[in-house]
C-alpha cells in the first residue's frame, strides 16, 4: 500500500511523457492530466478511491456499518473509473470507421439532440444537455452513432463545457478529414442548481464553429435545422 501511495503523490514528471504516444492521445490533452495518470490499472484505481471515498464519509460523520450505507464507497469508485470518468483514458476512445461518400452527399450533416451526462470539475456534481453536432462531409462518411460515441467520451471525464465542446469539435476534425464541423451544446449545471445562486432554470449554451461554419449562411442553416421539430 506504501508504494501505491507513492504513485499517487509523485510530482508531475514531463520525463514520463510517451514520445511514441499513439496519435489517439492528442484528443486528450486538453484535460489537464498527471504525467503517470494511467500508470494504476483500473482495479487499483477503483480499490484506492474506495479507501480514501470512505474516509469522506467518515468524516462527515457517517455509520459505515449501516447496511445501506456499507457498500457506497466501493459502488462510487466503481462507478467514477468504470462510467462517469471513463473518457479520461484514451484506451476507451470511440474506434471510429469511416465509409466511403457513395452517394456523394455533399450537404450537411446534422445529428442533434445527442444527450449526454457530465462532471463539473470545479465541484464533482454532474452537468447534463444535450450535444448538436454537424460536419459536411469530404470523400468519406461516419456512421451516425459514433457521433454519439465521441461526445459520450468526451464527457465522461471531468469537464468544463467549453473545453468539452472544443474537444468535440478537434475529434471530429481529425477522424471524419475536414475542418467544416459544428458543434452546439447547451447544458445544464448542477453546481449552478444545487448551490451558490441555485438557479434551476438558467442553461449554458456553448458553440464551436470551423471550416465552412464560419460562413453566416450555413451557421444559420445549422442552427435552422438543430431547431426544426422532427
Ligand atoms: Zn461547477
Amino acid at each position: 500500500m506504501k508504494q501505491k501511495e507513492t504513485m499517487l503523490n509523485t510530482k508531475e514528471n514531463n520525463a514520463h511523457h510517451d514520445d511514441d504516444a499513439n496519435d489517439q492521445s492528442i484528443f486528450s490533452m486538453d484535460t489537464p492530466l498527471r504525467a503517470d495518470a494511467f500508470e494504476l490499472d483500473d482495479d487499483l484505481k477503483i480499490e484506492l478511491i474506495e479507501k480514501h471515498f470512505k474516509e469522506i464519509m467518515l468524516i462527515l460523520g457517517l455509520d459505515l456499518n449501516d447496511d445501506s450505507l456499507s457498500g457506497t464507497p466501493h459502488r462510487v469508485a466503481k462507478m467514477y473509473v468504470k462510467e462517469m470518468f471513463k473518457g479520461l483514458n484514451p484506451e476507451n476512445i470511440p474506434a471510429v470507421k469511416l465509409f466511403e461518400n457513395k452517394y456523394q452527399y455533399k450537404n450537411m450533416l446534422v445529428e442533434k439532440n445527442i444527450s449526454f451526462h457530465s462532471v463539473c470539475e470545479h465541484h464533482f456534481v454532474p452537468i447534463t444537455g444535450k450535444a448538436h453536432v454537424a460536419y459536411i462531409p469530404n470523400g468519406k462518411v461516419v456512421g451516425l452513432s459514433k457521433l454519439n460515441r465521441i461526445v459520450r467520451y468526451f464527457a465522461q471525464r471531468p469537464q468544463v463545457q467549453e473545453r468539452m465542446t472544443i474537444q468535440i469539435a478537434n475529434m471530429l476534425k481529425e477522424t471524419l478529414g475536414t475542418n467544416d464541423v459544428a458543434v452546439l451544446i447547451e447544458a445544464d449545471h448542477m453546481c449552478v442548481a444545487m448551490r451558490g445562486v441555485q438557479d434551476i432554470t438558467s442553461s449554458t449554451v456553448t458553440a464551436e464553429y470551423s471550416g465552412k461554419f464560419l460562413d453566416i449562411k450555413t451557421r444559420e442553416e445549422f442552427i435552422r435545422m438543430v431547431t426544426l421539430e422532427k
